[in-house]
């Protein structure tokens, strides 16, 4: 096994300030905008820019948690089957949260087939018409199986099926870092 260092602390810390920029842009500012963070790094990346843009806007954003999880979590052979949605935010169920006209943000650390992206799509849209879907993601790693692509992206990384990018978050993992695992 073989492992490799593609962003360290100064590198994500600089990715996600020039994402938060390039949402406020994008959006021409912030409001009517939500940030959807996906379970389990996606809820603190989102949190993180939504921080940022507060920040550089003066406003905060909210920031809700999905729980998305695939029937197989199968990282090492990716036989990657579709993804499942097992938490919706509590706010969205209770109704008093929905989509309706608002620009929809999902915040997701790692992109591959594309199947968890669509699984937010429909539970979130099952909520309301939202007025756009935008995404973000810390890694582009390749290998969509679906007609999804990211908006903002932190790096791109042009993986083979057998490798891993394993993504450190203070919050959770004590550091801040993104390697690529070869088998
Ligand atoms: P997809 O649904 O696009 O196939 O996979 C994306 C989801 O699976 C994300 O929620 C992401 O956290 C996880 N994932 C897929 N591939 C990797 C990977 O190589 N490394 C990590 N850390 N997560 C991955
Ligand atoms: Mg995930």
């Amino acid at each position: 096994e073989q492992r490799l260092v593609l962003m360290d602390e100064t590198a994500i810390r600089r990715a996600l300030t020039r994402i938060a920029h390039e949402i406020v842009e994008r959006n021409k500012g912030i409001d009517d905008c939500v940030f959807v963070g996906i379970r389990t790094r996606g809820i603190y990346l989102a949190r993180r820019i939504a921080e940022r843009i507060n920040d550089i806007e003066g406003k905060p954003v909210n920031v809700y948690d999905l729980d998305i999880t695939h029937y197989r979590d199968d990282r090492v052979r990716p036989e990657v089957s579709d993804a499942e949605v097992v938490g919706l935010p509590e706010d969205l169920i209770n109704g008093t949260f929905t989509v309706q006209d608002k620009r929809v943000i999902l915040f997701d650390d790692v992109l591959f087939t594309g199947r968890t992206i669509r699984a937010a799509m429909d539970a979130l849209m099952d909520s309301g018409r939202p007025q756009s879907i935008q995404l973000a993601v810390l890694v582009d790693r390749g290998h969509r199986e679906l007609p999804i692509r990211p908006d903002f992206v932190g790096k791109n990384v042009p993986t083979s099926k057998q490798e891993e990018i394993q993504v450190s978050l203070s919050e959770i993992d004590s550091t801040d870092q993104v390697t690529i695992i070869q088998q």
